[in-house]
């Protein structure tokens, strides 16, 4: 698959952390993505409303449409209310990624889909890898071993 990425934040860092968090997906999956700044994008990276977080305004950092859901248009907003390092956005980036390959969260806190803090999450475990290759063409060999998550400054 080819997924075309509309970056439609104000935030630079943010959207080089997001470059680098497809960058990663694409040496899972077999994907490969570009650029697409119209509405044929599948993945828009937008600044979130604040009411999008009502729910829990400082605690919510992000929040990805997942693709099963009706009215589907690849939304990953980021609360512009919550400043994040780019180490985190890279690794918030990866996990909002994922809900949209249609990864659901993960009881295991090291994995990168575990539902809360993300702080030591750095891998996409075996169940994760599972449930993607049940959904997608994958890149890398073996569903067994963990993924980590490659570092980035
Ligand atoms: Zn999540």
């Amino acid at each position: 698959m080819n997924l075309g990425v509309r970056l439609g934040t104000t935030n630079a860092v943010l959207a080089e952390q997001f470059k680098l968090a497809m960058n990663f997906w694409q040496r899972v999956l077999d994907l490969d993505w570009h650029i697409d700044n119209t509405d044929n994008c599948a993945i828009q990276l937008v600044d979130g409303e604040r009411s999008l977080f009502n729910a829990a305004p400082d605690t919510i950092v992000a929040r990805a449409q997942f693709p099963d859901r009706s009215g589907f248009e690849g939304w990953i907003v980021f609360n512009p209310a919550v400043t994040l390092s780019r180490v985190e956005l890279y690794r918030i980036s990866v996990h909002e990624i994922g809900h949209m390959l249609g990864l659901p969260h993960n009881t295991n806190t090291a994995s990168l889909m575990y539902g809360l803090d993300l702080e030591d999450s750095e891998d996409l475990d075996s169940s994760d890898l599972a449930l993607l290759a049940s959904r997608h063409k994958m890149r890398i060999d073996s569903v067994q071993e963990p993924v980590k998550l490659t570092k980035v400054r």
